[in-house]
């Protein structure tokens, strides 16, 4: 009995302390529930983990610990289904506490039977929202380790990519080593050999040495000259001579120890013969390969810094072919070409190999002559240069002969610039030219002050035009009985605003150089026609051409508008042309020519003994009228061959049925002489001088008598 007691005893006591030791657990909540979920004990974890004291929930079903969307879905009851059917169901998830918060929960609930009866569930819950924090980082840490490993990866495969599909050659070594670590394919083409054959060797036990020695010679520099070494070098390589630009820079490795060797080469030969031919095309002319007017003025310029060290002098060179613009008219721009090669060819042969011959436009060259010893050298040359072009040249079948006018400026001192040098030989050449061409003339200070008033005129010339300063006098023409005026030669004259009344011959040259003769031309022909339309009588009006005038393909209709405009009888209308308008047979003059004709127009040759004086000039072209040069009424008096001349242009016009008037009569012995050579027609001062429209000559005083009186 005392034994039974003292067994029960023990027995109460074990209970009693188990009770004690759940009741104080505290880090789990240890509670019992009903077989249908109330809760029947709570214990101190209990309460710490959900915030119930033991009277306010013991009674209550246990589903209150769970979220409403949890108790929806029916959790409870299936946590205790598994356990009343398995024995035992474990799980972790959100559990609220009695003030609403949540707490991440591991869940055991484990069934209770006692002989085979379900008594009810033992439920142990534990707070581990804490550890689930932790293992929550501890995932996220792991993914984006695998995230940054895959990009990783990604960057690397991409860097290769780059390095490999670079233009230039990129070779890698390591500094110290010298074994090769990375080479990408445009290296391998380079080198000429795969990169499996080179990864891991130095340059001298793969490549041939002239390779090796360029890329260790790279390296040397690139370690020597602080990591970095730049260089242009030709190399011979597996694909030819190329010429290599090189730039090895020293990168250090991860660790403090290793560094490396990048070199990357750029082949810039292609780059550089590019840059020599664009050099070359800037610099010469395309046609004849000719220094052009770039290099021309380079060079004037190095002659110039030369002459002032050495004391010997320098010649700037202007040249004008005379004739080239018929040919090239005449025959076309091929045979032109071949004639400007062909001249140019000529011209270098005579000079020295330190002269710059040079193409600075169509059919002009320029020269410079360095370091001359004496200045009549430079004279010297330029001879030489008109020679060398004289005799004909052949092309295409045609003998074609073209002149040459050259004119000369010399540096005479520091001031002197290339530009200035080339002004003042232009001056010079325009002189040769005005002198007669195929010569050289040498520049003077007077050409430059020539070359001012010319600007001035030109400048004066083209006001006048607009300000309305310009005027045509009329010089009467009378036949030999000298009774009645039978025509005018319209005559300009400038009346300057400062300086006067100027001739024609002061300004008409200017007027063509500049190619204002055709505003000039027009306005003389369509004033001209009107004013001899308002006179009253039929005489006729004389107007001068100027062969330039006749390169305007618009002279016809200058014309026709001319007689239009103003209702003049065209037969009334006479234009002066001279001998050059016919030249070197050109057929479109004598075209146009022959249209005015048919107009109904007067054509006269004009000047006629002067300039290139052929009589057969006179067969050329149906003249109506040839005016004898007033030079050679002037001579007649004392010289024969002036009689002979006009003796023979009468006889000529006379059994050609052509008019001649004789210019510049100013007695009556010329008039009397000129009368028994026949001419027909007579004009000059004896018979008045050239005078505005409104106070023109309109008759002749009987002449005998107004002697007599005078006598
Ligand atoms: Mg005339």
């Amino acid at each position: 009995m005392a034994v039974r007691y003292q067994a029960n005893k023990m027995n109460e006591d074990s209970d009693l302390m188990y009770r004690l030791l759940v009741q104080s657990v505290e880090d789990y909540a240890i509670y019992m529930l009903t077989p249908e979920g109330i809760i029947a004990n709570w214990n101190a974890g209990a309460q710490r983990a959900k915030g119930y004291l033991s009277d306010e929930i013991v009674g209550k079903h246990f589903s209150c610990f769970y979220t409403p969307d949890d108790q929806k879905k029916g959790w409870p009851a299936h946590g205790l289904e598994t356990a009343r059917n398995v024995g035992r169901y474990e799980s972790e998830g959100w559990r609220q506490r009695k003030d609403g918060t949540q707490f991440w929960a591991h869940v055991i609930i484990e069934a209770i039977r006692e002989a085979g009866v379900l008594i009810g569930f033992a439920k142990v819950t534990r707070d581990v929202t804490e550890r689930r924090q932790y293992e929550q980082q501890l995932l996220a840490a792991k993914d984006l380790a695998e995230a940054n490993n895959e990009r990783m990866t990604a960057l690397s495969q991409f860097l290769d990519t780059v390095i490999a599909n670079i233009p230039s050659s990129v070779i890698v070594e390591n500094a110290v080593s010298r074994e090769i670590l990375l080479v990408n394919r445009q290296a391998e083409l380079l080198l000429g050999m795969p990169r499996e054959r080179m990864l891991g060797k130095r340059p001298q036990d793969c490549l041939n040495q002239g390779i090796s020695d360029y890329l260790n010679k790279q390296s040397d520099e690139c370690l020597r000259a602080e990591g970095l070494h730049k260089s242009e070098q030709q190399l011979i390589t597996p694909i030819g001579e190329r010429i290599l630009q090189t730039t090895a820079s020293m990168i250090s490795g991860s660790d403090s120890q290793t560094s490396y060797v990048l070199m990357i080469a750029d082949d810039v030969t292609d780059q550089h013969a590019a840059h020599a031919r664009i050099h070359h095309m800037a610099h010469h002319d395309n046609l004849t390969s000719l220094p052009n007017r770039v290099l021309f003025s380079q060079r004037l310029h190095e002659a110039l810094k030369l002459s002032k060290l050495s004391n010997r002098l320098t010649a700037t060179l202007c040249l004008d072919l005379d004739n080239f613009k018929s040919v090239n008219d005449a025959l076309g721009h091929q045979i032109g070409d071949e004639l400007l090669r062909g001249i140019a060819k000529r011209l270098r042969f005579v000079l020295r190999e330190e002269d710059t011959l040079a193409r600075v436009g169509g059919d002009e060259f320029a020269i410079v002559l360095p370091n001359l010893p004496y200045l009549e050298k430079a004279h010297q040359i330029a001879q030489r240069l008109i020679e060398a072009v004289k005799p004909p040249i052949n092309i295409e079948g045609h003998s074609l002969t073209v002149g040459l006018s050259v004119g000369i400026s010399m540096a005479t001192g520091s001031e002197d610039t290339p530009e200035h040098l080339m002004r003042c030989a232009d001056m010079a050449l325009y002189e040769a030219k005005r002198n007669g061409r195929n010569r050289y003339e040498v520049f003077r200070v007077e050409m430059d002050e020539a070359a001012r008033k010319r600007r001035d005129i030109e400048l004066d010339l083209r006001d006048a035009i607009t300000g309305k300063q310009l005027r045509l006098y009329y010089q009467p023409i009378t036949d030999s009985a000298h009774n009645e005026i039978i025509g005018y030669e319209a005559l300009m004259r400038w009346n300057h605003p400062v300086n006067g009344l100027i001739m024609p011959l002061d300004f008409i040259h200017i007027a063509e150089e500049t190619g204002l003769i055709h505003s000039i031309g027009a306005f003389a022909l369509h004033e001209a026609c009107h004013e001899a339309a308002s006179w009253v009588g039929e005489q006729t009006i004389a107007v001068n051409l100027s062969p330039v005038q006749f390169k305007n393909s618009a002279l016809l209709s200058v014309i026709e508008s001319a007689l239009t405009e103003s209702g003049l009888a065209p037969h009334r209308l006479e234009v002066e042309i001279t001998e050059s308008v016919l030249l070197d047979n050109n057929h479109s003059n004598v075209t146009t020519l022959e249209k005015l004709k048919a107009l109904g127009v007067r054509i006269a040759l004009d000047d006629f003994g002067t300039g290139y004086s052929s009589l057969s000039y006179l067969r050329s072209f149906p003249f109506d009228k040839i005016k004898i040069d007033k030079s050679f009424i002037s001579d007649m008096h004392d010289s024969r061959e002036a009689l002979a001349i006009i003796r023979a242009i009468t006889g000529m016009s006379r059994s050609l049925d052509i008019q001649t008037t004789a210019e510049g009569v100013e007695t009556d012995e010329q008039f009397r002489r000129l009368k028994e050579e026949g001419c027909s027609l007579f004009q000059g001062y004896y018979f008045g001088r050239p005078q505005p429209s409104e106070s023109r000559l309109t008759g002749f005083a009987p002449v005998d008598l107004s002697l007599q009186c005078a006598q």
